[in-house]
Protein backbone atom coordinates (compact mmCIF):
# COMPACT_ATOMS: atom_id res chain seq x y z
CA UNK A 1 0.00 0.00 0.00
CA UNK A 2 1.17 3.58 -0.99
CA UNK A 3 1.33 6.17 1.91
CA UNK A 4 1.64 9.61 2.18
CA UNK A 5 1.38 12.31 5.09
CA UNK A 6 1.75 15.67 4.90
CA UNK A 7 2.06 17.78 7.86
CA UNK A 8 2.73 21.15 9.94
CA UNK A 9 1.04 23.12 7.18
CA UNK A 10 -1.92 25.73 7.31
CA UNK A 11 -4.31 23.21 5.75
CA UNK A 12 -7.26 24.42 3.45
CA UNK A 13 -9.38 22.02 2.65
CA UNK A 14 -11.75 24.31 0.53
CA UNK A 15 -14.23 22.21 2.17
CA UNK A 16 -17.82 24.97 2.03
CA UNK A 17 -17.08 26.54 5.44
CA UNK A 18 -14.30 25.73 6.50
CA UNK A 19 -11.24 27.55 8.05
CA UNK A 20 -7.60 26.98 7.38
CA UNK A 21 -6.58 24.27 9.86
CA UNK A 22 -2.85 24.99 11.26
CA UNK A 23 -0.62 22.59 11.54
CA UNK A 24 -2.65 20.41 9.89
CA UNK A 25 -2.28 16.69 8.33
CA UNK A 26 -3.88 14.86 5.56
CA UNK A 27 -2.80 11.24 5.05
CA UNK A 28 -3.82 9.23 2.14
CA UNK A 29 -3.41 5.51 0.99
CA UNK A 30 -3.62 4.12 -2.20
CA UNK A 31 -4.26 7.63 -3.33
CA UNK A 32 -7.39 8.16 -1.70
CA UNK A 33 -7.57 10.51 1.60
CA UNK A 34 -8.11 8.98 4.98
CA UNK A 35 -7.98 11.75 7.22
CA UNK A 36 -7.83 15.82 6.52
CA UNK A 37 -7.95 17.72 9.56
CA UNK A 38 -5.91 18.90 12.90
CA UNK A 39 -3.26 17.61 14.47
CA UNK A 40 -5.28 16.35 17.60
CA UNK A 41 -7.19 13.62 15.68
CA UNK A 42 -4.67 13.07 13.13
CA UNK A 43 -3.60 8.59 12.77
CA UNK A 44 -0.40 8.25 14.60
CA UNK A 45 0.81 5.98 11.98
CA UNK A 46 3.62 6.87 9.92
CA UNK A 47 3.85 7.04 6.11
CA UNK A 48 6.28 5.99 3.52
CA UNK A 49 6.18 9.41 2.04
CA UNK A 50 6.30 12.04 4.81
CA UNK A 51 6.17 15.63 3.65
CA UNK A 52 7.06 18.76 5.89
CA UNK A 53 5.19 21.38 5.05
CA UNK A 54 6.00 24.02 7.85
CA UNK A 55 5.67 27.44 6.11
CA UNK A 56 3.56 26.41 3.43
CA UNK A 57 -0.04 26.03 2.73
CA UNK A 58 -1.41 22.90 1.68
CA UNK A 59 -5.02 22.82 -0.42
CA UNK A 60 -6.56 20.52 -3.32
CA UNK A 61 -4.47 20.68 -6.82
CA UNK A 62 -5.54 23.53 -9.01
CA UNK A 63 -8.35 22.13 -11.74
CA UNK A 64 -7.97 23.54 -15.30
CA UNK A 65 -11.81 23.58 -16.54
CA UNK A 66 -10.67 23.93 -20.19
CA UNK A 67 -7.65 23.87 -22.41
CA UNK A 68 -6.70 22.05 -25.96
CA UNK A 69 -3.28 21.44 -24.05
CA UNK A 70 -0.81 20.05 -27.02
CA UNK A 71 -1.14 24.16 -28.09
CA UNK A 72 1.69 24.99 -26.14
CA UNK A 73 3.09 24.17 -29.70
CA UNK A 74 1.86 27.34 -31.09
CA UNK A 75 2.43 29.44 -28.04
CA UNK A 76 3.72 33.00 -29.09
CA UNK A 77 3.27 32.27 -32.86
CA UNK A 78 0.33 34.50 -33.90
CA UNK A 79 -0.42 37.03 -31.25
CA UNK A 80 -2.51 40.51 -31.07
CA UNK A 81 -4.84 38.55 -34.03
CA UNK A 82 -8.78 39.03 -34.50
CA UNK A 83 -9.79 35.56 -33.68
CA UNK A 84 -11.41 34.70 -36.87
CA UNK A 85 -8.00 35.34 -38.59
CA UNK A 86 -6.22 33.73 -36.42
CA UNK A 87 -8.24 30.65 -36.82
CA UNK A 88 -8.22 30.44 -40.44
CA UNK A 89 -4.90 31.72 -41.57
CA UNK A 90 -2.88 30.46 -38.67
CA UNK A 91 -4.33 27.80 -36.06
CA UNK A 92 -6.29 25.84 -38.54
CA UNK A 93 -3.44 25.50 -41.46
CA UNK A 94 -1.04 24.31 -38.53
CA UNK A 95 -2.97 21.92 -36.85
CA UNK A 96 -4.06 20.40 -40.11
CA UNK A 97 0.07 18.84 -40.20
CA UNK A 98 -0.02 17.40 -36.48
CA UNK A 99 0.68 14.11 -36.30
CA UNK A 100 0.08 11.94 -32.97
CA UNK A 101 4.51 12.84 -31.91
CA UNK A 102 3.02 16.24 -32.32
CA UNK A 103 0.10 16.20 -29.98
CA UNK A 104 1.90 13.82 -27.69
CA UNK A 105 5.06 15.58 -26.79
CA UNK A 106 3.13 19.13 -26.85
CA UNK A 107 0.99 17.89 -24.48
CA UNK A 108 3.73 16.83 -22.49
CA UNK A 109 5.44 19.76 -22.34
CA UNK A 110 1.63 21.33 -21.12
CA UNK A 111 1.75 18.62 -18.49
CA UNK A 112 5.26 19.47 -17.27
CA UNK A 113 4.12 23.59 -16.67
CA UNK A 114 1.14 22.71 -15.25
CA UNK A 115 2.43 20.59 -12.67
CA UNK A 116 5.28 23.04 -11.50
CA UNK A 117 2.21 25.63 -11.16
CA UNK A 118 -0.32 23.09 -8.88
CA UNK A 119 -2.57 22.07 -12.00
CA UNK A 120 -3.33 19.00 -10.68
CA UNK A 121 -6.03 18.47 -13.34
CA UNK A 122 -7.27 19.02 -17.09
CA UNK A 123 -9.61 19.03 -19.41
CA UNK A 124 -9.08 19.17 -22.93
CA UNK A 125 -10.20 19.27 -26.56
CA UNK A 126 -7.60 18.58 -29.12
CA UNK A 127 -6.93 16.77 -31.76
CA UNK A 128 -5.48 12.97 -31.68
CA UNK A 129 -6.47 12.38 -27.60
CA UNK A 130 -5.08 9.38 -27.56
CA UNK A 131 -1.94 10.94 -27.82
CA UNK A 132 -2.49 13.64 -25.07
CA UNK A 133 -4.21 10.71 -22.86
CA UNK A 134 -0.60 9.04 -23.56
CA UNK A 135 0.98 11.73 -22.03
CA UNK A 136 -1.38 12.28 -19.04
CA UNK A 137 -0.87 9.37 -17.81
CA UNK A 138 2.82 9.08 -18.25
CA UNK A 139 3.71 12.74 -17.02
CA UNK A 140 1.21 11.77 -13.36
CA UNK A 141 -1.34 14.24 -13.80
CA UNK A 142 -5.49 13.75 -13.71
CA UNK A 143 -7.03 14.14 -17.57
CA UNK A 144 -10.41 14.76 -19.52
CA UNK A 145 -9.01 14.02 -22.35
CA UNK A 146 -11.49 14.14 -25.68
CA UNK A 147 -11.02 14.81 -29.23
CA UNK A 148 -12.45 17.80 -31.13
CA UNK A 149 -15.46 17.21 -33.28
CA UNK A 150 -16.17 19.80 -36.45
CA UNK A 151 -19.49 19.87 -38.20
CA UNK A 152 -17.98 21.16 -41.18
CA UNK A 153 -14.95 18.47 -41.91
CA UNK A 154 -16.15 15.69 -44.65
CA UNK A 155 -15.25 13.27 -42.34
CA UNK A 156 -17.14 14.86 -39.57
CA UNK A 157 -19.11 11.48 -39.11
CA UNK A 158 -15.83 9.59 -38.64
CA UNK A 159 -14.80 11.29 -36.00
CA UNK A 160 -17.89 11.02 -34.25
CA UNK A 161 -17.27 7.08 -34.22
CA UNK A 162 -13.45 7.39 -33.83
CA UNK A 163 -14.22 9.62 -30.83
CA UNK A 164 -16.69 6.86 -29.47
CA UNK A 165 -14.53 4.35 -29.96
CA UNK A 166 -11.90 6.98 -27.52
CA UNK A 167 -14.42 6.63 -25.05
CA UNK A 168 -15.62 3.20 -25.29
CA UNK A 169 -11.80 2.26 -24.76
CA UNK A 170 -10.86 4.16 -22.01
CA UNK A 171 -13.82 3.05 -20.05
CA UNK A 172 -13.02 -0.71 -20.73
CA UNK A 173 -8.88 0.39 -19.40
CA UNK A 174 -10.05 2.31 -16.33
CA UNK A 175 -7.68 4.49 -15.37
CA UNK A 176 -8.06 6.35 -12.07
CA UNK A 177 -6.92 9.52 -13.62
CA UNK A 178 -8.37 9.38 -16.84
CA UNK A 179 -12.19 10.31 -17.36
CA UNK A 180 -13.23 10.60 -20.67
CA UNK A 181 -15.40 13.20 -22.07
CA UNK A 182 -17.42 13.99 -25.66
CA UNK A 183 -16.35 16.99 -27.31
CA UNK A 184 -18.50 19.14 -30.25
CA UNK A 185 -16.74 22.30 -30.91
CA UNK A 186 -19.12 24.72 -30.40
CA UNK A 187 -22.55 24.62 -31.59
CA UNK A 188 -21.50 27.25 -34.77
CA UNK A 189 -19.24 24.45 -35.98
CA UNK A 190 -21.81 21.63 -35.26
CA UNK A 191 -24.89 21.31 -36.99
CA UNK A 192 -28.06 20.25 -35.17
CA UNK A 193 -28.21 16.46 -36.79
CA UNK A 194 -24.33 15.85 -35.42
CA UNK A 195 -25.31 17.70 -32.10
CA UNK A 196 -27.94 15.38 -31.81
CA UNK A 197 -25.82 12.24 -32.33
CA UNK A 198 -23.36 13.74 -29.98
CA UNK A 199 -26.44 14.30 -27.22
CA UNK A 200 -27.28 10.22 -27.52
CA UNK A 201 -23.64 9.40 -27.82
CA UNK A 202 -23.21 10.81 -24.62
CA UNK A 203 -25.89 9.80 -22.86
CA UNK A 204 -24.79 6.16 -23.55
CA UNK A 205 -21.88 6.10 -22.84
CA UNK A 206 -22.82 8.29 -19.61
CA UNK A 207 -20.31 10.87 -20.32
CA UNK A 208 -20.15 14.41 -20.27
CA UNK A 209 -20.32 16.83 -23.34
CA UNK A 210 -17.30 19.38 -23.58
CA UNK A 211 -18.19 22.48 -25.58
CA UNK A 212 -17.68 26.56 -26.44
CA UNK A 213 -20.88 28.08 -25.86
CA UNK A 214 -21.25 32.31 -26.64
CA UNK A 215 -17.60 33.10 -26.76
CA UNK A 216 -17.89 35.95 -29.09
CA UNK A 217 -20.50 38.58 -29.85
CA UNK A 218 -20.47 37.29 -33.42
CA UNK A 219 -21.79 33.55 -32.61
CA UNK A 220 -24.46 35.13 -30.76
CA UNK A 221 -25.74 37.12 -33.19
CA UNK A 222 -25.54 34.35 -36.17
CA UNK A 223 -27.81 32.16 -33.64
CA UNK A 224 -29.91 34.71 -34.01
CA UNK A 225 -30.36 34.80 -37.65
CA UNK A 226 -30.00 31.26 -38.50
CA UNK A 227 -32.28 29.78 -35.49
CA UNK A 228 -34.21 32.71 -33.83
CA UNK A 229 -33.18 31.74 -30.55
CA UNK A 230 -29.41 32.32 -28.91
CA UNK A 231 -26.59 29.56 -28.58
CA UNK A 232 -27.87 28.36 -25.16
CA UNK A 233 -31.12 28.24 -25.57
CA UNK A 234 -30.83 26.41 -29.25
CA UNK A 235 -28.74 23.81 -27.13
CA UNK A 236 -31.00 23.51 -24.48
CA UNK A 237 -34.04 22.97 -27.02
CA UNK A 238 -31.80 20.25 -28.63
CA UNK A 239 -31.72 18.39 -25.35
CA UNK A 240 -28.09 18.89 -24.93
CA UNK A 241 -28.17 19.79 -21.39
CA UNK A 242 -29.86 17.06 -20.29
CA UNK A 243 -25.92 15.11 -20.22
CA UNK A 244 -23.94 16.99 -17.79
CA UNK A 245 -21.84 19.73 -20.34
CA UNK A 246 -18.84 21.68 -19.73
CA UNK A 247 -19.46 24.71 -21.42
CA UNK A 248 -16.32 26.72 -22.17
CA UNK A 249 -16.35 30.78 -22.02
CA UNK A 250 -19.91 31.94 -21.90
CA UNK A 251 -19.37 35.43 -22.53
CA UNK A 252 -22.50 36.48 -24.46
CA UNK A 253 -25.64 35.36 -22.21
CA UNK A 254 -28.45 37.23 -21.27
CA UNK A 255 -30.79 36.67 -18.33
CA UNK A 256 -33.07 33.78 -19.98
CA UNK A 257 -29.37 32.05 -20.63
CA UNK A 258 -27.99 32.42 -17.09
CA UNK A 259 -31.43 30.99 -15.98
CA UNK A 260 -30.68 27.68 -17.99
CA UNK A 261 -27.24 26.78 -17.46
CA UNK A 262 -28.04 27.43 -13.67
CA UNK A 263 -31.70 25.53 -14.07
CA UNK A 264 -29.62 22.82 -16.20
CA UNK A 265 -26.35 22.43 -13.64
CA UNK A 266 -24.12 23.01 -16.66
CA UNK A 267 -20.65 23.27 -15.60
CA UNK A 268 -19.50 26.62 -17.14
CA UNK A 269 -15.56 26.53 -17.75
CA UNK A 270 -14.46 30.93 -17.48
CA UNK A 271 -11.30 32.16 -18.88
CA UNK A 272 -10.66 35.63 -18.32
CA UNK A 273 -6.92 35.60 -19.87
CA UNK A 274 -8.45 34.09 -23.22
CA UNK A 275 -11.42 36.30 -23.31
CA UNK A 276 -9.70 39.17 -23.08
CA UNK A 277 -6.58 38.29 -25.15
CA UNK A 278 -9.15 37.19 -27.90
CA UNK A 279 -10.86 40.88 -27.43
CA UNK A 280 -14.24 38.04 -26.68
CA UNK A 281 -15.47 40.29 -23.69
CA UNK A 282 -16.51 39.37 -20.18
CA UNK A 283 -18.60 36.93 -18.87
CA UNK A 284 -21.06 37.82 -16.27
CA UNK A 285 -19.60 35.38 -13.98
CA UNK A 286 -21.36 37.59 -10.49
CA UNK A 287 -24.19 37.13 -11.73
CA UNK A 288 -24.00 33.37 -13.27
CA UNK A 289 -22.41 32.78 -9.83
CA UNK A 290 -26.12 34.37 -7.68
CA UNK A 291 -28.36 32.69 -9.86
CA UNK A 292 -26.67 29.36 -9.03
CA UNK A 293 -24.61 27.80 -12.08
CA UNK A 294 -21.80 25.85 -11.96
CA UNK A 295 -18.33 27.91 -12.94
CA UNK A 296 -15.13 26.95 -12.87
CA UNK A 297 -11.98 28.37 -14.15
CA UNK A 298 -10.19 27.52 -17.48
CA UNK A 299 -6.63 28.60 -19.06
CA UNK A 300 -7.93 28.00 -22.59
CA UNK A 301 -5.44 26.73 -25.12
CA UNK A 302 -1.77 28.40 -25.01
CA UNK A 303 -1.71 30.28 -28.52
CA UNK A 304 -4.59 32.79 -26.82
CA UNK A 305 -3.02 32.68 -23.19
CA UNK A 306 -0.22 32.29 -23.71
CA UNK A 307 0.63 29.63 -20.42
CA UNK A 308 -1.22 27.18 -18.74
CA UNK A 309 -0.86 28.84 -14.74
CA UNK A 310 -4.55 28.47 -13.52
CA UNK A 311 -3.23 30.99 -10.03
CA UNK A 312 -2.56 33.27 -12.87
CA UNK A 313 -6.38 33.02 -14.38
CA UNK A 314 -7.62 33.22 -10.67
CA UNK A 315 -6.13 36.19 -10.36
CA UNK A 316 -6.84 38.13 -13.28
CA UNK A 317 -11.14 36.02 -12.67
CA UNK A 318 -10.49 38.52 -9.15
CA UNK A 319 -9.57 41.98 -10.50
CA UNK A 320 -11.31 41.99 -14.25
CA UNK A 321 -14.66 41.66 -12.62
CA UNK A 322 -13.95 44.31 -10.18
CA UNK A 323 -13.17 46.25 -13.33
CA UNK A 324 -15.78 45.90 -15.05
CA UNK A 325 -18.40 46.17 -12.66
CA UNK A 326 -17.30 48.98 -10.10
CA UNK A 327 -17.31 46.93 -7.80
CA UNK A 328 -14.37 45.52 -5.37
CA UNK A 329 -16.32 43.22 -3.27
CA UNK A 330 -17.03 41.61 -6.15
CA UNK A 331 -15.58 37.49 -6.69
CA UNK A 332 -13.19 37.69 -3.22
CA UNK A 333 -10.18 35.81 -2.97
CA UNK A 334 -12.05 33.48 -1.31
CA UNK A 335 -14.07 32.91 -4.19
CA UNK A 336 -11.67 33.04 -7.00
CA UNK A 337 -10.20 30.03 -5.30
CA UNK A 338 -13.15 27.97 -4.89
CA UNK A 339 -13.46 28.45 -8.10
CA UNK A 340 -10.45 26.71 -9.04
CA UNK A 341 -10.55 23.67 -7.28
CA UNK A 342 -14.19 22.84 -5.72
CA UNK A 343 -15.84 24.50 -8.73
CA UNK A 344 -13.93 23.57 -12.04
CA UNK A 345 -14.34 20.25 -9.96
CA UNK A 346 -18.08 19.96 -10.41
CA UNK A 347 -17.60 21.85 -13.28
CA UNK A 348 -16.51 18.99 -14.57
CA UNK A 349 -18.65 16.39 -13.25
CA UNK A 350 -15.66 15.03 -10.79
CA UNK A 351 -17.05 16.60 -7.56
CA UNK A 352 -17.16 13.28 -5.74
CA UNK A 353 -13.37 12.47 -6.13
CA UNK A 354 -11.78 16.03 -6.67
CA UNK A 355 -11.89 19.54 -5.52
CA UNK A 356 -11.64 19.46 -1.47
CA UNK A 357 -9.28 17.33 0.61
CA UNK A 358 -11.92 15.06 2.51
CA UNK A 359 -11.92 11.68 3.34
CA UNK A 360 -13.21 9.14 0.83
CA UNK A 361 -11.62 11.56 -1.83
CA UNK A 362 -8.50 11.28 -4.06
CA UNK A 363 -5.48 12.59 -2.81
CA UNK A 364 -4.43 15.79 -5.45
CA UNK A 365 -2.75 18.05 -3.55
CA UNK A 366 -0.50 20.69 -3.47
CA UNK A 367 2.30 22.35 -1.18
CA UNK A 368 2.46 26.55 -1.60
CA UNK A 369 5.70 27.87 -0.06
CA UNK A 370 4.73 31.12 1.92
CA UNK A 371 7.75 32.21 3.65
CA UNK A 372 9.36 34.19 0.30
CA UNK A 373 9.45 37.95 0.65
CA UNK A 374 7.15 38.13 -1.79
CA UNK A 375 4.23 36.04 0.71
CA UNK A 376 5.11 37.94 3.76
CA UNK A 377 3.69 39.17 5.99
CA UNK A 378 1.09 36.70 6.08
CA UNK A 379 -2.28 38.30 7.15
CA UNK A 380 -4.48 36.25 4.70
CA UNK A 381 -3.41 33.23 3.12
CA UNK A 382 -5.84 33.37 0.48
CA UNK A 383 -5.28 36.89 -0.19
CA UNK A 384 -1.98 36.31 -0.68
CA UNK A 385 -2.12 33.06 -2.92
CA UNK A 386 -4.30 35.01 -5.10
CA UNK A 387 -3.13 38.45 -4.98
CA UNK A 388 0.86 37.59 -4.32
CA UNK A 389 2.32 33.99 -5.07
CA UNK A 390 3.91 33.43 -8.05
CA UNK A 391 3.38 29.36 -9.82
CA UNK A 392 6.57 28.74 -8.99
CA UNK A 393 5.97 29.58 -5.43
CA UNK A 394 4.55 25.83 -5.26
CA UNK A 395 6.67 23.33 -3.92
CA UNK A 396 5.14 19.92 -4.09
CA UNK A 397 2.42 18.90 -6.47
CA UNK A 398 0.66 15.33 -5.90
CA UNK A 399 -1.98 13.56 -8.07
CA UNK A 400 -3.47 10.38 -7.01
CA UNK A 401 -1.01 10.09 -4.12
CA UNK A 402 1.86 10.31 -5.64
CA UNK A 403 4.42 12.80 -5.55
CA UNK A 404 5.08 14.13 -8.63
CA UNK A 405 7.03 17.77 -8.47
CA UNK A 406 8.84 18.49 -5.83
CA UNK A 407 11.33 21.85 -5.49
CA UNK A 408 11.16 22.61 -9.12
CA UNK A 409 11.73 19.08 -10.28
CA UNK A 410 9.35 16.69 -12.30
CA UNK A 411 9.72 12.81 -11.17
CA UNK A 412 8.50 11.69 -13.82
CA UNK A 413 9.64 12.84 -16.81
CA UNK A 414 12.63 14.48 -18.19
CA UNK A 415 12.03 17.84 -18.65
CA UNK A 416 14.53 18.87 -20.67
CA UNK A 417 13.71 16.27 -23.13
CA UNK A 418 10.34 17.03 -23.36
CA UNK A 419 11.11 20.57 -24.26
CA UNK A 420 14.14 19.77 -27.27
CA UNK A 421 11.31 17.59 -28.54
CA UNK A 422 8.26 19.81 -28.70
CA UNK A 423 10.68 22.52 -30.16
CA UNK A 424 11.53 19.97 -32.15
CA UNK A 425 8.09 19.42 -33.45
CA UNK A 426 6.98 23.07 -33.21
CA UNK A 427 10.32 23.73 -35.73
CA UNK A 428 8.69 21.06 -38.53
CA UNK A 429 5.16 22.40 -38.01
CA UNK A 430 5.61 26.32 -38.70
CA UNK A 431 8.64 26.07 -40.69
ZN1 LIG B 1 -11.16 26.69 -26.16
Amino acid sequence: MNTLRIENGLLLTMVPGSAPIPDGVVVAKDGEITYAGAPDGAPDESAEQIIDASGALVLPGLVNAHTHLAMTLFRGYADDMPLRRWLEEKIWPAEMKLTEEDVYWGSLLGVCEMLRAGVTCFNDMYHLPQAATKAAIEGGIRACPSGVLLGFLPNAQELLETAIDFVRELQRQAHPRIHPMIAPHAPYTCPDGLMDKVRAAAHQLDVPIHIHIAETAQEVEDSYNEYGESPVQHLNNLGLFDNHVLAAHCVHVDEQDIQILADKQVGIAHCPGSNMKLASGFAPVPRLAAAGAIVGLGTDGCASNNNLDLREEALLAAIIHKGYTGDPTVLRAETVLAIATRGSAQALGLQDLIGTLEVGKRADIIVVDMTKSHMQPLHNPISQLIYAAHSHDVKATIVEGEMVMRDGQLLRVDEQEVIARACECTKRLLG
